[in-house]
């Protein structure tokens, strides 16, 4: 199954992404995760993105499609994928739909997990990422077991610096402006399923798998 994530930056996707890839057995592809990675080990393209991260904007696609068309190529990626936080423009879709159709064909859904925007700045004050594997945490809504450590590694939580407010406004108008024309692009694809993402996780998550047909 060959899934994209749509929804804005604090839409909760990369949860539903993570819980989708356990149940399917394929690979979540994060590609903020990716630059998050290169950034903490000190990498050119990790340098190059940091600036563009933490003021809110797209780093380029000259930096960001070949990195995804080069990972979709790895072997576990031949039963399929979840890719989150991309594409985010119209530009990254077409060469994904290229990319596909010379390989394995079209993605089989998009899914839109759609969040107001007030709902979206308040939850991301409350938000905390694991910098070891990943893995997001709501200090209301879905907190660790233990207070600021991660569940599933045990490393030290931390706040995002994209995550401050100034900061999650930007990112919106991005998402607004840039990455919404592609839930047009993949309605006209007859791709699109859209979830209310303003529910809890698992309700969420369950509105997902039962529109998947599980
Ligand atoms: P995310 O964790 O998906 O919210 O991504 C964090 C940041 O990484 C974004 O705000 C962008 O600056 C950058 N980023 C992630 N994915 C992309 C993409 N597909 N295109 C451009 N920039 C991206």
């Amino acid at each position: 199954m060959k899934i994209i994530m749509l929804g804005a930056p604090g839409a909760g996707k990369g949860t539903q992404a993570m819980m989708l890839a356990e149940k399917y057995s394929i690979p979540h592809i994060s590609t903020g995760d990716i630059f998050r990675a290169n950034i903490k080990n000190g990498t050119e393209l990790g340098r190059k993105a940091k600036a563009y991260i933490d003021a809110g904007a797209l780093v380029p696609d000259e930096l960001t499609i070949d990195l995804v068309m080069d990972r979709l190529v790895s072997d576990d990626c031949a039963n399929g994928f979840i890719l989150d936080g991309f594409p985010r423009t119209i530009n990254q879709a077409k060469k994904l739909t290229e990319a596909l159709t010379k390989s394995s064909g079209e993605i089989d859904w998009a899914i839109d997990v759609e969040v107001p925007d007030e709902d979206i700045i308040n939850r991301m004050s409350g938000r905390r990422m694991c910098p070891s594997c990943g893995a997001s945490y709501h200090i209301a809504h879905i907190p660790p077991k233990k207070e600021d450590i991660c569940d599933h590694c045990g490393a030290e939580l931390y706040i995002r610096e994209d995550d401050k407010e100034e900061t999650v406004k930007k990112r919106l108008a991005v998402y607004h402006e840039q990455t919404q024309p592609l839930i047009d692009y993949y309605s006209s694809l007859d791709r699109v399923i859209t979830i209310d993402g303003t529910k809890a996780m698992d309700a969420v998550f369950k509105a997902i798998t039962e529109k998947l047909g599980d």
